[in-house]
């Protein structure tokens, strides 16, 4: 490549191959694994509006930390306060001597051993040198565990980076935890899994959805154009995720588990999901909306607004840019499923957004006069509308818009 993609910058990639992951040494557990081709084509994008978090980490809690002693498919992120740092050593290698960083690190109950090596290890002194008396909270990223008379011990690998007193909602958390200070946390959220271009979605109104019974079909996408009567209250609006996979985690003896991922996640994220009700001319409807189409008509994210409710002592209360999502005009799109389809269950899920400010369509579109097709294009959208009989019907809907940019039709 030409440029190599620079860490912390946002860019518009496309023309890639995705495949299934093959793990080994793999700095992260996503399932899928994105290939550049000859064609792949990367632009930068400049404006940073926040919205796509600064880092992602997939930390081990120390009290987990013993499966992955040994684990070379997958490496290990690790998190806690910096103690014990001893004088730089030196151990001979199979490529001559190097020298080491020894300390240790605490999650406030639990202890482990780490040894950075060589280059790192100057640069990381020379970094914890420069601080003073205050906690110093590292993330040290990509690390091989062992285990050695019973303690457990992480060194650092060529991936492995270091990130010290990051602003990032579980470093706020253990700080809080170690000096029992509040502070408000500050947002960062992992984006959630956007679905590839090339689709062929219909548009129908919300009594031909909920009349919708596809027998040979278990999933079906369709486009709707509704406004936002209400949103409730009464449910949570964020939940506990997958750092994996955008699943919620079920609690169970002490502890987060991703069921689909078989694992425990030590420091879960934190994902929207709001349940609200949409109406057109045909029918009202209830659906349930997740982090990426939350996050885009609120332009904020959880950590976000949580910790905008610490600062005003709300607690957990909805927060009001949440409720103001009421009135809103939006083209839904809708991922159905066997329940809907097969036992007409009247609970959506959206699966993409895009407010828009005309009104439902009071016409009663069929299956044949609005078909929409996008596709994408170096970044760009590419209007592939076809078969459109009435002007009136012709949108254009955006199915791969990133969190980066709100479009409007
Ligand atoms: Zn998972």
């Amino acid at each position: 490549m030409e440029e190599v993609p620079e860490e912390g910058k946002v860019y518009v990639i496309s023309e890639f191959n995705v495949d299934d992951v093959k793990y080994s040494y793999s700095a992260v557990s996503n399932k899928k694994e994105i290939y550049f081709l000859k064609r792949t084509t990367m632009t930068l994008i400049k404006e940073d509006d926040g919205m796509i978090p600064k880092y992602k980490f997939e930390l081990v809690g120390f009290n987990a930390l013993k499966a992955r002693v040994g684990d070379t498919n997958i490496l290990t992120d690790l998190m806690g306060s910096v103690e014990n740092i001893l004088p730089m050593q030196s151990r001979n290698t199979a490529t001559g001597p190097k020298d080491i960083l020894l300390f240790d690190l605490t999650d406030g109950s639990e202890r482990i051993k780490v040894t950075v090596w060589a280059d790192q290890a100057h640069e990381l002194k020379a970094e914890l040198d420069k601080m003073g008396d205050e906690y110093k909270i590292i993330i040290l990223t990509s690390c091989g565990i062992t285990e050695y008379r019973k303690q457990l011990q992480a060194s650092s690998l060529s991936p492995t980076k270091f990130y010290i007193n990051p602003n990032y909602d579980a470093v706020h958390n253990l700080r809080y935890k170690l000096n029992a200070i509040n502070e408000p946390m500050i947002g960062d959220e992992s984006p959630s899994v956007v679905d590839c271009s090339e689709t062929k979605i219909e548009t129908y109104n919300l009594k031909q959805i909920t009349e919708l019974r596809k027998s040979d079909m278990q999933n079906l996408e369709v486009i709707c154009h509704v406004s936002v009567c209400s949103i409730d209250a009464q449910s949570k609006w964020w939940f506990y995720s997958c750092d994996s996979c955008p699943n919620e985690l079920t609690f169970i003896d002490n502890s987060y588990k991703c069921e689909d991922c078989v694992k425990i996640v030590s420091y879960p994220d934190k994902r929207f999901k709001v349940s609200m009700y949409v109406t057109d001319p045909t029918d009202t409807i209830q659906v349930f909306m997740f982090d990426r189409e939350v996050r885009r008509l609120v332009s904020a994210t959880v950590n976000g607004l949580i910790g905008q409710n610490m600062k005003e002592g709300k607690g957990d209360k909805i927060p009001e840019k949440i409720i103001n999502i009421t009135g809103k005009r939006l083209i839904l799109t809708l991922s159905l499923n066997p329940k809907n389809l097969v036992d007409g269950n009247s609970v959506y899920f959206a699966s993409d957004v895009v407010e828009t400010s005309e009104n439902p369509s009071p016409e009663q579109p069929s299956e044949q006069n609005t078909t929409v097709s996008t596709t994408h294009h170096n970044g760009a959208a590419v209007d592939n509308t076809m078969g459109i009989k009435s002007a009136s019907n012709k949108r254009v809907h955006n199915k791969d818009d990133g969190p980066t940019k709100k479009k409007k039709t």
